[in-house]
Formats: C-alpha cells, structure tokens, sequence
C-alpha cells in the first residue's frame, strides 16, 4: 500500500513476475478488502511466498469511535509502532467526506492548532494514509451498513500534508487509481499551512482541489498565528499560489479561521480584498473551534454572519464552514491528547515508541 500501481508493477516485473499481477493484488487489496494473502486464490504459491517474505499488510486499527449527535464520526486510530492518530467521517447531504491525518503530530505549530502544540513525531507512509480510508470504509461496512462509502476526502486531519509530499503523492494517486479508490479529482481537497517550496511543486501533484490556510491577511497576525508565516510571508506564499496550475486546480479555496477581535475587524476584510484574486478563489471561514487551556475565542455567530456577509457583497464567493462533533472533541488533536491523557490504550502488548524526530 506503500506504492502505487506503477511502482508495484516495476517491481513486479524485475522480478519476473507478470505485470497483471499488480492489478490482481490492488483487486484483493482495495476492491475485495482481503487483507489474509492466503485467502487470495488467484495469486501464484511462488508469489505470494515472496509478497509474505518481503511485505507486511497492515491497516490501521480502530482503537476508538464515537459518534456526534450531528452524525459525525470521530475515530482514534493505532498504527503498526503505537502511535496514534484521528480520523473524522461527516456526512453532509448525499456526501461522507473523510479527514485525512498525513503525519503524527505536525512540525508548524500554529499557535491555535491543538496538533501544533504536540509537535512531529513521525510522517505516515502512503499505505497509513490510504489505510485510513480502508480501515473506515471496512468499519462502516461491519458496523452500519455495507453499502457504504466515502466520497470524499480531505487533508485536514493532523499533520501538514506538503511537509510529507512524497507519501502524501503516492497516496493520492492510490486515491484517484481506478483499479485502488477510484475517487475523482474534485472529491480530494488537499491543505496546506503554505510550505512555499512544496507549493511551487504542486505542478507535478495530481490536480485535485488545493485549500490554503490563510488564517489573516496582514504578515504581523499571521505570524502571530502560524509561525511558518517568518519563513514564507504573504508575499513569498502569493508569488508560490500563482505557480499552481489552476486549469488543473480550479479555484483556490482559502480557509480563514475567524478568531474574536483578533482577524475579525473591518480592516480584516479590507486586507482580505486586497489580497486575494475575487475570479479564481473562495473563501472558507471557519469559526474557530474553542478547547481547553486556549486563549483565542469564536466570535459571535453574528459577526461572523457579518464578515461572510461583507465578503459576499464585494463579490467574494464565501461560505462558512458548519462546525461539526463539537460534543466529541472536534477540536483536531484534542482526542488524541485526551485519550493519551486516560491511557486507554493497551501498553502491554504494544509499548509506546520513544517520540521520532524527522
Ligand atoms: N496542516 C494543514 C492541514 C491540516 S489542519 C493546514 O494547516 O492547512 C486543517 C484545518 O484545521 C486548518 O485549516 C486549520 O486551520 C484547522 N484548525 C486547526 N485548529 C483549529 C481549531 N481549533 N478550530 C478550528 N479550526 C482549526
Ligand atoms: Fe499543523 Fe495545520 Fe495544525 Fe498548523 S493548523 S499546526 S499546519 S495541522
């Protein structure tokens, strides 16, 4: 689940094997959700003894899950060293979007961001980021209904997915690979804090939608929130946004946190305006999401009815995002801290890692 199609078929092939058999292995894998390689009966014995000798298959575990009373899900999920990370389902309309964790923990440390404040412990491979979806899509077919599926996913689960680009690749072409996820294009939504570098890379990405965590549109309150913002100021993050394909790409959509008294003034719109291209982007507001020990605040629904509002008349397509799990600690990394918190986990059999520095 580490390597797409065409990596496993050159692999395959070096070997002597036909490359028909990278098809029968997604198949077993991905359509069939057959993760015993004895029970894949179509697979030559001198195959599968050299995918056992030299592959493990493992996916996610769920080690937690608990529901809102909007329908959102919340899931804790153990991987193969310990560590643990969360994963989100919710259901809006005739779509079930997942979020998508792409590392443990993240290095950025956003001053609002509950992850942030863990730090990196390690990036997840390809096969853990697709193995999320796998893990839930199997969990909904045992526990609610088979006919189940995700349509959607986005990468707003913990971590900052350009920061693992090459796993997060390999994952997304898994995604939209027919003969794996089969997912389209516009049902992936990948976002970024602004790793400037990795966003001039986005050319050479598979063109699905891309979202900027903008967060404020003046580099001294973006500072303040994101730190990354003294390394790729506004500046430096506009002249990378210019260079992603938009053909591919569409629209930009920029994800503005709306923090009371803080980027919730009138010369935040202003600012806002200037800065952004009405044509080519829309704007997401999302009112932030309060947990314990933070010091920033929501401001009211009315003001933020106001600002959408204000941003609207000046012809900015703008939406805000509905906040969804809050009886479940939706606030992203607040599960896992809480549950690391009970130690709920089983630490006999698998002992926490010491924490990874990348
Ligand atoms: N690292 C990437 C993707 C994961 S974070 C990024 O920052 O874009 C995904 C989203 O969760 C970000 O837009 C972030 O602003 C939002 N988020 C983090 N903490 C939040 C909080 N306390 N309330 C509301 N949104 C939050
Ligand atoms: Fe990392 Fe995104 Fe959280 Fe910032 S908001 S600390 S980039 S996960």
């Amino acid at each position: 689940m580490d390597l797409t199609g065409e990596e496993l078929k050159t692999e395959l092939t070096g070997l002597g094997f036909s490359s028909f058999n990278s098809k029968q292995i997604f198949d077993w894998i991905y359509k069939k959700h057959q993760f015993d390689l004895n029970e894949w009966s179509n697979i030559s014995k001198k195959l599968k003894a050299y995918l056992i000798e030299n592959f493990e298959l493992v996916i996610p575990k769920v080690i937690w899950q608990g529901e809102s009373k909007d329908g959102t899900r919340k899931f804790l999920l153990k991987l193969e060293d310990g560590q643990t990370i969360e994963s989100v389902l919710i259901p809006a309309r005739e779509r079930l979007t997942q979020c998508i964790s792409s590392q443990v923990g993240c290095a950025i440390g956003c001053t609002f961001c509950h992850t942030g404040t863990q730090g990196l412990k390690r990036n997840l491979k390809a096969g853990e980021i697709t193995g999320q979806y796998l893990v839930l899509t199997k969990w909904l077919h045992e526990n609610v209904d088979p006919s189940e599926r995700i349509t959607n996913i986005v990468y707003m689960g913990q971590g900052e997915p350009l920061h693992n680009y090459n796993n997060v690749k390999a994952a997304t072409i898994n995604f939209l690979d027919d003969l794996a996820f089969g997912l389209g294009q516009r049902r992936i939504t990948l976002s970024t804090s602004g790793l400037v570098p990795k966003i001039k890379m986005l050319g050479d990405f598979p063109p699905v939608n891309i979202a900027i965590s903008l967060h404020a549109a003046d580099n001294s309150t973006r500072t303040q929130l994101m730190p990354i913002n003294k390394a790729y100021d506004l500046e430096r993050l506009f002249e990378a946004i210019k260079t992603i394909p938009l053909k591919a790409h569409r629209r930009i959509t920029y994800e503005y946190l709306l923090i009371e008294d803080l980027n919730d003034q009138p010369e935040d719109i202003d600012a806002l305006c200037n800065l952004i291209n009405r044509k080519e982007s829309k704007i997401n507001l999302i009112p932030f999401n309060e947990y314990p020990g933070c010091d920033y605040k929501r401001p009211s629904p009315d003001k933020i009815l106001w600002f959408m509002q204000e941003l609207n008349k000046r012809g900015y397509t703008c939406t805000v995002r509905q906040t969804k799990g809050d009886d479940i600690l939706a606030a992203c990394g607040q599960l896992k801290t809480q549950y690391e918190k009970l130690n709920l986990w089983d630490q006999e059999k698998e002992p926490r890692q010491a924490d990874q520095t990348l």
